[in-house]
């Protein structure tokens, strides 16, 4: 999506440790406007496949998930990260390994709110080893629900969890696909 592209070579940082820095319009201060805009290019690409709700990760994937929401007319569900092991109340639980804090986290989502008859979107602001969304299908499978596939927004296509999830028979729609990047500044992408 050219837009996302631009503003990612106007604003983005590349850090080390093969982080992007896009905290002044994705994941700290957020721009809704471009949100909306990913978001509708989402609902053009996932057209007709009746999503009914949205399943996002604590914290940077809600912001995006819930313009998403208002695009698919649908719930948005974000997996919450606990450090709590006896949380009241059902809940699925998986842990997930976070790239830019290298800790693990246990992540919930309630009994309640995801069930058989979802028909999942999952979105996150990034894809890099795939651990956060592989976090999200696991709960998605034990739910029963259906994972009709993935909306993230910048993938670090270098890095193998695309080709990892693909393979599993995941459709994952990202929408600003990086090919390499330096601490020079340089940020190339797969048209
Ligand atoms: P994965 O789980 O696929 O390894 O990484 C995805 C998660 O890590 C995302 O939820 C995102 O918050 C974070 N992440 C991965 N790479 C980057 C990056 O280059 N920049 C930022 N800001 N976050 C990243």
């Amino acid at each position: 999506m050219r837009l996302l592209e631009e503003r990612i070579l106007k604003d983005g940082l590349v850090m080390e440790g093969d982080v992007l820095k896009v905290d002044g319009f994705l994941n700290h201060q957020m721009d809704v406007q471009l949100f909306q805009a990913m978001a509708e290019e989402w609902k053009r690409l996932f057209a007709g496949c009746e999503i009914n709700k949205i399943l996002t990760i604590e914290a940077s994937g809600i912001g995006i998930a819930c313009i998403a929401g208002l695009s698919f007319g649908c719930p948005v569900v974000f997996a919450k990260k606990t450090k709590t092991r006896n949380i009241a109340g059902d809940v699925y639980r998986t842990q997930v390994k976070s790239y830019t804090h290298n800790n693990i986290s246990e992540v919930i989502v309630s009994k309640k709110y995801l069930g058989a008859d979802d028909r999942l979107l999952l979105i996150d602001d990034f894809l890099a080893n795939g651990a956060a969304l592989s976090g999200l299908l696991d709960l998605a499978d034990m739910a029963g629900a259906r994972v009709i596939g993935a909306g993230i927004a910048i993938e670090k296509a270098y890095q193998p969890g695309g080709k990892l999830l693909r393979e599993r028979g995941l459709r994952i729609e990202s929408l600003a696909r990086i090919s390499a990047m330096d601490d020079s500044g340089r940020i190339e992408f797969i048209s």
